[in-house]
C-alpha cells in the first residue's frame, strides 16, 4: 500500500503517502516514528524500505500482521484479487491528471452512481464507503494504468472492498479476471470481468441452474455495463446539495 492514517498526538488523523512519511521520519529514531494505520482495515501499519540502499525496491506500508484471510483487507500484500492488474503498465505522469478529472464532482457522482448500482441500490453504499474505496484505490495506485478508459474507473472501485450479500449473511469479492495478458491499447477490452468469490473461502460463486443471484456474479469490463447503469435510471438524486459528503470530498482533494 502507498497510503496510510497518521494519527497525530492530539488524536487527528491524516492520510498521508510514502514520500510525505519518510520525510516526516527523516532523521527520527525509529521507536519514535508516528503510528500508522491501514486506510482499509485500520489495522496497524509499518513502512517498509524506507532508507533501503536497495534502489530497485519500492518503499511501501505493510501491514503489523497480516489477517490470516488474504482477501480480509483489499491491501493486504496478500490479496489474489487484482490478477492480471498487478501487470498493467503505470504511467505515473497521468496519474494525477486522470484522478484529478475524475474527482471533480460532475465524474464523482456518475462513479457514485455506478458503483451504487453495482452495490445493490437503495442503502446499500454509504457516502463514506465509497469516500474510503477512492483512498484504497489511491493506495493501490489505480490511476495511472496505461490505455484504462475512464469508464473503467469506477469498475475498478468495486475491487477496493468486500461486499455483503444483500440479505447480509455472507461476504463476498471480485476477483479482476483477464485471458490475455499482452499489454496494449486493446489490453481493457480482451473479455475483461470481475468475478464474485465467497469471502469465506475464496471459491469463485457458481451460478445455481434453479434461482437468479441476487447480486451480479459477473460484472463485464465494458462500457456498455456503465453506460446501461447511468441510462437505466435517473441519478438526479445525487447533488451537491443532497450528497454533501461526498461534494465536500471532492471540493477538498481538488484543492
Ligand atoms: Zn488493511
Amino acid at each position: 500500500m502507498q497510503t496510510a492514517y497518521l494519527r497525530h498526538p492530539d488524536n487527528r488523523t491524516v492520510l498521508v503517502d510514502i514520500a510525505a512519511y519518510q520525510t516526516q521520519v527523516r532523521g527520527v529514531p525509529r521507536e519514535a516514528w508516528p503510528v500508522i494505520y491501514c486506510p482499509s482495515c485500520g489495522r496497524e501499519t509499518f513502512a517498509s524500505g524506507l532508507f533501503t540502499p536497495q534502489q530497485k525496491y519500492t518503499p511501501r506500508f505493510c501491514h503489523v500482521q497480516e489477517p490470516d484471510d488474504a482477501e480480509c483487507c483489499p491491501l493486504s500484500s496478500r490479496s489474489r484479487r487484482y490478477g492480471q492488474l498487478n501487470t498493467a503498465e503505470c504511467d505515473h505522469e497521468t496519474a494525477q491528471q486522470v484522478r484529478t478529472h475524475f474527482l471533480a464532482f460532475d465524474q464523482l457522482k456518475r462513479a457514485y452512481a455506478v458503483c451504487w448500482h453495482l452495490r445493490g441500490g437503495q442503502g446499500k453504499l454509504s457516502q463514506q464507503t465509497f469516500i474510503k474505496w477512492i483512498e484504497v484505490a489511491d493506495s493501490i495506485g489505480i490511476w495511472g494504468y496505461r490505455y484504462l478508459p475512464a469508464w473503467g474507473i469506477p469498475l475498478l472501485l468495486m475491487l477496493m472492498d468486500n461486499h455483503p450479500t444483500p440479505n447480509g449473511k455472507a461476504m463476498y469479492f471480485y476477483k479482476f479476471k483477464k485471458d490475455r495478458s499482452h499489454f496494449n491499447e486493446k489490453w481493457w477490452q480482451r473479455h475483461v470481468r470481475l468475478e464474485a468469490h465467497w469471502l469465506s473461502n475464496g471459491d469463485a460463486i457458481k451460478p445455481r441452474p434453479d434461482t437468479q443471484s441476487s447480486f451480479l456474479l459477473t460484472i463485464p469490463f465494458t462500457e456498455e455495463t456503465v453506460s446501461d447503469i447511468l441510462q437505466g435510471q435517473s441519478f438526479d438524486w445525487i447533488s451537491p446539495d443532497r450528497q454533501t459528503t461526498l461534494f465536500a470530498f471532492s471540493q477538498k482533494s481538488l484543492k
